[in-house]
């Protein structure tokens, strides 16, 4: 009897210790449950406003997660904006391995911006425009940055004869894009492409001296090595452009892909899912360029 007795009093305490030993547990859970959440939303608000040193440094971290996940749940190979908007200190010499497309659009942006985004989400892949400040659509290097597109500079007018009058007249062109550019997207990008590409017929013998403009600048320039020829005063075909990308890709790894984002040229538009479904078909993956890619200088 006593023993049964002396037996249940410690079955009671040990009830009462393990009620309030998941109360505790409970509390502890809850407290956590709410550090988490205040976290997350101060993430998604891009505040930093959490008090504790160790959870600034968990919304850091936590921030660069989310970055990465939005940019995945937009598409698979998406580049970060951080990826996008970094500089380099030196030139890549070296192509990439593998078949990689870099699929890039001068002169824009233009009335067929929208459609060209549309195309490239629905195919999900990116592309590189090289952007000029004088076409009435410069605001849209928003929509194309923040559908995780790459921006650069081509000029501000795209006048020829002035902007490659005097290396002076070069940089301030791609200065003053470079500052319109920034005020739509908080940077300046440092990577651009010449309008007629580095090696032209409307440079009055300075070229080198353009190209050391750019190293001093820490600007990269890029060339192509296909071409959809859509530089033509009409418009070409669509078969036309098709053939063209399939006849100039066929013996490449990795291209580099000129085309214009203009309204005077609506069957590069046209052609582009073709253009697309044709790289995809051969195994190709899709990149936008950045300053640590390389150049396919001519
Ligand atoms: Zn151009």
């Amino acid at each position: 009897m006593d023993t049964s007795r002396d037996a249940r009093l410690p079955r009671h305490r040990l009830v009462w210790l393990a009620a309030i030993f998941a109360l505790i547990l409970a509390a502890s859970c809850l407290a956590g449950c709410g550090q988490g959440k205040a976290a997350s939303s101060g993430t998604q608000g891009g505040s930093s406003s959490t008090p504790e040193v160790s959870d600034k440094m968990s919304g850091t971290s936590s921030t660069a997660t989310a970055t990465s996940a939005a940019a995945s749940a937009t598409a698979s190979d998406a580049r970060s904006a951080e990826e996008r908007s970094a500089t380099s200190s030196s030139a890549n010499d070296v192509k990439p391995e593998g078949h990689v497309c870099y699929l890039t659009f001068d002169d824009g942006p233009s009335s067929h911006t929208e459609q060209i985004l549309d195309i490239l989400d629905q195919y999900h892949v990116h592309a590189t425009w090289f952007v000029i400040g004088n076409t009435g659509h410069l605001d849209k290097v928003t929509q194309i940055w923040d559908r995780g597109n790459q921006v650069g500079l081509h000029s501000y007018d795209h006048e020829y004869t002035s902007l490659y009058a005097s290396t002076d007249n070069f940089v301030s062109q791609m200065d003053k894009i470079g500052q319109s550019v920034n005020g739509y997207l908080g940077f300046t990008p440092t990577i651009l492409r010449f309008p007629g590409g580095s090696n032209n017929s409307y440079d009055t013998g300075n070229s080198e001296q353009l190209k050391q403009a750019c190293r001093d600048h820490g600007w990269h320039y890029f060339d192509w090595n296909v071409s959809i020829g859509d530089s033509t005063p009409t418009p070409s075909p669509v078969e036309t452009l098709v053939g063209n990308i399939e006849e100039e890709s066929a013996d490449k790894h990795s291209c580099c892909v000129l085309m214009h984002d203009s309204d005077a040229k609506p069957t590069t538009l046209e052609a582009l899912p073709q253009v697309i479904e044709y790289y995809q078909s051969q195994g190709y993956t899709f990149d936008v360029l950045t300053a640590d890619s390389y150049g396919y200088h001519f």
